[in-house]
């Protein structure tokens, strides 16, 4: 998923557009909102897809907000103070090797796989990651045989980064943005 943030009055071409993946826009806008709480507070829907944005005097109020950050060291403190709680979180366990590092398969004679447990893990995304679901091993057909592989998910280290450490800002994409907003003449987020 990404965003599409449309220009809405562009008066030159870095007006017109800009674009961020989902693992991008969000801290992007969480620093947005760090900086000018209360223009950013004007948007509701920043984080989906729903046409929600900023008119033209808002849009230029946060584009200063967003150089002056570049200049004065805020949005630099920001990231470096970011990295360090990323990497401050600790890794989690890799679900699908139950934190093994080996995943069971059952495998039929036609090369087909299935997992040899049942697990939910999707109830346990945001959690810290240092519990693991309830699993249930399922019983082998006729044609089928339990094998034993390598985690492909976490390389057999039976544990994997953080879902934070997905998260991605850095001074450069400050600039861009900062940059379409001056000139953007308000903007809707798709
Ligand atoms: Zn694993």
């Amino acid at each position: 998923m990404g965003m599409d943030v449309i220009g809405k009055k562009p008066t030159d071409e870095k007006g017109e557009y800009f674009r961020n993946s989902g693992w991008w826009w969000s801290p992007l806008w969480d620093f947005c909102s760090y900086v000018a709480p209360e223009t950013c507070g004007k948007v509701k829907y920043a984080y989906s897809n729903s046409g929600d944005g900023l008119g033209a005097l808002d849009s230029k109020k946060l584009s200063k907000a967003l150089y002056t950050s570049l200049k004065d060291g805020t949005a630099n403190k920001y990231i470096k103070a970011r990295k360090k709680y990323i990497k401050s979180l600790p890794m989690r366990k890799c679900v699908h090797c139950r934190a093994t590092g080996t995943r069971q398969w059952l495998k039929t004679s036609e090369d087909e796989y299935r997992s040899a447990w049942n697990y939910e893990y999707l109830n346990d995304l945001m959690g810290d990651g240092q519990k693991l679901p309830k699993y249930k091993r399922l019983k082998a057909k006729k044609n089928e045989k339990l094998v034993n592989e390598k985690c492909n998910v976490c390389d057999g280290k039976s544990k994997v980064e953080p879902w934070q450490a997905g998260y991605q800002i850095d001074e450069e994409n400050i600039k861009n943005f900062a940059r379409f907003l001056k000139t953007c003449g308000g903007f809707a987020i798709w």
